[in-house]
């Protein structure tokens, strides 16, 4: 059985919603995943918003809005009447639940509660679609059998148990419907895989089911070599490697969400990125293979900020990393890329949230320099295996800009250097011309 996830631009409008149709009715069974229409889970990001700050004015225009958008589609969606007021009144029974929230105390569960609901409406609307059409379809409630632990993270044995049960009591039918992104936590509650997170429960449904392929379909013709806003002709990879994914996925790659390949990795699922606008393209194939000695793409990741702490305690001395990282986690910091020195360490943080705290705190050890405003330029392929001369190869590339920190080694398949935003758009373009 293949899993195949659908984002927010492919089901965002009634048209679209017909292509995704006759796109899965292919006569093979198989699950089908999506997100809530475009739009609509910033939406309800907005009318939470608003329900914190007691504004239940500014939450019912919100509200107005979109039941008002729901009804345009649903018109365009559907050929018979009666279809048109089983949908419109499924969208009033929703609205009508999050406008409850409206009267009593609005807390993060009802958050949670309302976000859930734009992936609700979009599967129970396409399923509605397909049997209007006389397809085999059937709903796989997400909240029954997608839970996430204490620590946020999926519980797989749950998942797999309870998906099993849920494709049973379904019974037999083409297509299996069911919502991305939203789960039950440990208690129980509504909760979700933090936004984007639809393309990480197709992998979960997919590692759950062993399926034979998971498929991200999107508006984009898959993963690019590099960045088509910065640099002139780029093209899509035909073929990457899980780890090249990984790597690729955190670094601004947007075409698919990081989390979405560890399951995939994990349970050897090769995972197909393909494009709705142009389906016959092949897109980009992310398998176990790992094509040798090869460069494979360039990424870059902005609003990068680096810590440098210079302190000569760290001459010679053990634990000291340890206490500078434990600084980092108390305020659930990530780090993402760092070097060090006999006297100093530099590390760099995409989410500066903290970042005066820690600062202060780490004055302590020695000290401090920040520099905001930088970016991560990564380049991804085989890279630290037996070939040699990629090394040389990048940095002749890049040896007009200045470089603040350089990464080699981490991983077999990345190489990393930060440099001041302003270079940039310069150091994608020699990049491209060294090393494509
Ligand atoms: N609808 C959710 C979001 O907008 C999940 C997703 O689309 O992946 O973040
Ligand atoms: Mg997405």
């Amino acid at each position: 059985m293949k899993v195949l996830k659908f984002g927010g631009t492919s089901v965002g409008s009634a048209a679209r919603m017909k292509e995704v149709a006759s796109l899965v009715c292919d006569g093979s069974s198989k699950v089908v995943v999506l997100s809530a229409m475009s739009g609509t889970t910033n939406s309800l990001v907005e009318i939470a918003n608003y329900l914190y700050k007691k504004n239940n004015d500014g939450a019912n225009e919100v509200i107005s809005g979109l039941i008002q958008k729901y009804y345009e589609e649903i018109e365009l969606l559907y050929a018979k009447g009666e279809t048109k007021a089983k949908a419109k009144e499924l969208v009033n029974s929703h609205f009508d639940y999050i406008k409850s929230f409206t009267i009593d105390m609005f807390t993060a569960h009802e958050e949670k509660a309302i976000l859930a609901q734009g992936e609700l409406l979009s599967t129970a609307m396409f399923h509605y679609y397909l049997a209007e059409q006389g397809e085999k379809s059937a709903l796989l409630p997400a909240l029954d059998f997608m839970r996430i632990d204490k620590n946020q993270e999926p519980d797989s044995a749950y998942i797999k148990e309870n998906i099993q049960k849920e494709l049973e009591k379904a019974g037999e039918a083409e297509i299996y419907i069911t919502q991305g992104f939203i789960s039950r936590n440990a208690f129980g509650e509504i909760d979700n895989l933090q936004r984007g997170g639809s393309d990480y429960t197709a992998s979960l449904v997919g590692a759950a089911l062993n399926a034979t392929e998971i498929q991200i379909w999107t508006d984009i013709d898959g993963m690019h070599n590099n960045d088509p806003r910065f640099v002139e002709g780029t093209y899509s990879i035909t073929n990457l490697s899980f780890d090249e994914a990984a790597e690729l996925a955190y670094f601004g790659a947007k075409i698919l969400h990081p989390t979405c390949v560890l399951p995939a990795k994990v349970n050897n699922i090769p995972v197909r990125l393909l494009n709705t606008m142009e389906p016959e393209a092949p897109g980009t194939l992310i398998s176990s293979q790992q094509q040798k000695g090869r460069i494979t793409a360039i990424a870059a990741k902005d609003n990068i900020t680096v810590i440098k702490i210079k302190s000569g305690r760290m001459l010679l001395a053990y634990g000291f990393l340890r206490k500078v990282f434990e600084i980092f986690e108390s305020y659930k910091t990530p780090i993402d890329m760092i070097s060090t020195s006999e006297v100093g360490v530099s590390i760099t943080i995409d989410d500066d949230k903290h970042v005066h705290e820690i600062v202060d705190d780490l004055k302590k050890f020695g000290t401090v320099d920040v520099c905001t405003d930088q970016v991560i330029v990564c380049i991804v392929g085989d890279l630290v295996s037996d070939t040699k001369g990629h090394a040389n190869k990048i940095f002749e590339a890049l040896k007009e800009i200045p470089i603040r920190m350089i990464s080699y080694g981490g991983s077999n398949f990345n190489v990393s250097v930060v440099i001041e935003s302003q270079f940039k758009k310069e150091a994608l373009n020699v990049l491209n011309n060294n090393l494509f």
